[in-house]
């Protein structure tokens, strides 16, 4: 097979970078390792900066008759004290709102308008292997399918398979482990009116629950110290229970409709970098560039920024053939200094606050920042400018 792109990984970034090359005329094949896009727990947050592109796109209309929440609110609770963080309504974007959508629905959406232009082609159920070299630049990649497996040659491949990337692996980048002291374990929880609304983050002695308003059922992401998932499953589900209680009491017997440890999904959590994204030939982004924390739910956002930078710097040398190595490290500049920004204050936000709260053994208080945001409406509006623009977002011409 011959492609000017081939991406590998069909998640945010690599879905929203092969259809926003292949509707600016350049042909893409972009691989995807499962048979659909369904796939639970996972980051289902769609930023204001991300509606602001589909809008530039001239799809908004379409994309928000999709099943989606609206969150205006974050608040917190720490100990017994609660407050507002971050307040959405004032986000300079088109939307006032962090939209909560299945990413299966966001994906989906991508892959349905991707098949309309001629020069996208989505391959499912294949998983990218390996890299092919010659001279010192790397001409495609080998990939497998039910079928068998095949060579794909293109002028850019493009590694957007994740945290876990293959393809920057293969190529031998070398990755900074910038190192995480907590992991998620994923749970849902049925939601009843009367219940807090929106996005609700709790904080206790030794446990942080975050819970995720999703229709008729709370997402809800319980921190634990890092590798430490064995332990808490030996504990029993009942533990679990008790955990959960110690934080919402409100749940009540609600907690009892998780029966058993295949409802808890552990993600791990990795933050790192890549030092160089690109080779000659070969380019990273998103998640296989730099792993996200879920901090600030922001790594769906990032990741559509990087391809939508991409896109718009490689897509005229993509359509000459003429893809050289300055062109995709000018990727690399865009994107880098933002990303640095954000990581920074994940890290700052882990070592701050998430370490001490997941040692903790005694009472927490709630962090005087975050008590003066609960006081003062204006300062709201900051957290939700950075969580739901961020730095430098990128438009789509
Ligand atoms: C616990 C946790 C919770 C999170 N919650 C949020 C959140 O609420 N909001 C948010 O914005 N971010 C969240 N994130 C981060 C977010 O999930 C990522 O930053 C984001 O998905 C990155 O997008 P991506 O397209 O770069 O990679 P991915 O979303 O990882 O997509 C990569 C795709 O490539 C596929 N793939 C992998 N290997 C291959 C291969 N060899 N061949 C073909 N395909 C392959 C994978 O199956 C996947 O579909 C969370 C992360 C964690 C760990």
């Amino acid at each position: 097979m011959k492609t000017d792109c081939v991406i590998a990984g069909g998640g945010p970034a690599g879905m929203m970078l092969g259809y926003l090359l292949a509707r600016a005329g350049v042909d893409v094949v972009v691989l995807v390792k499962h048979a659909d896009f369904l796939r639970d727990f996972r980051g289902d947050t769609i930023h204001p900066s991300t509606l602001d592109v589909v809008h530039e796109l001239g799809l908004l209309d379409e994309f928000l008759r999709r099943p989606h929440d609206e969150l205006r609110d974050v608040a917190l609770r720490v100990g017994g004290e609660q407050a507002q963080i971050a307040d959405f309504r004032h986000v300079p974007t088109h939307c006032k709102f962090l939209m909560m959508m299945p990413q299966w629905e966001f994906l989906d959406f991508l892959a349905g308008h991707g098949r309309k232009l001629p020069h996208f082609h989505l391959l499912m159920q294949t998983e990218a292997l390996g890299i092919v070299s010659e001279n010192g630049r790397v001409v495609g990649l080998t990939a497998r399918q039910p079928e068998g497996e095949l060579e794909i040659r293109a002028t850019l491949v493009v590694g957007a398979d994740g945290r876990h990337s293959t393809i920057r692996a293969q190529a031998g980048l070398r990755v900074q482990d910038l190192g995480a002291p907590m992991d998620v374990l994923w749970m849902r929880v049925s939601r009843k009116p009367g219940d807090p609304p929106d996005l609700f983050g709790q904080i206790d002695a030794g446990r942080m629950l975050v819970m995720i308003a999703r229709g008729d059922y709370w997402q809800c992401a319980l921190l634990i110290p890092k590798g430490t998932d064995a332990a808490v499953r030996a504990r029993g589900i009942a533990a679990l229970h008790e955990s959960i209680l110690g934080l919402s009491p409100w749940l009540g017997d609600r907690v009892e409709e998780l029966v058993d440890w295949d409802q808890v999904k552990l993600l791990t959590v990795t933050v790192d970098r890549l030092q160089e994204w690109a080779k000659p030939g070969l380019l990273c982004i998103g998640d296989a560039a730099h792993a996200m924390s879920p901090i600030g739910g922001v790594g769906i956002n990032l990741a559509v920024q990087d391809a939508v930078a991409a896109a718009r710097l490689l897509a005229a040398p993509l359509r000459e053939h003429a893809v050289d190595l300055a062109a995709l490290q000018r990727v690399q500049r865009r994107r880098e200094w933002p990303m640095k920004v954000v990581q920074g204050m994940q890290l700052a936000m882990q070592d701050r606050m998430i370490k001490p709260i997941l040692a903790a053994s005694g009472p927490v208080r709630m962090p005087g920042f975050m008590r003066l945001l609960g006081r003062v409406g204006l300062l709201r509006r900051i957290p939700a400018w950075f969580i739901g623009v961020g730095v430098r977002p990128e438009h789509v011409r």
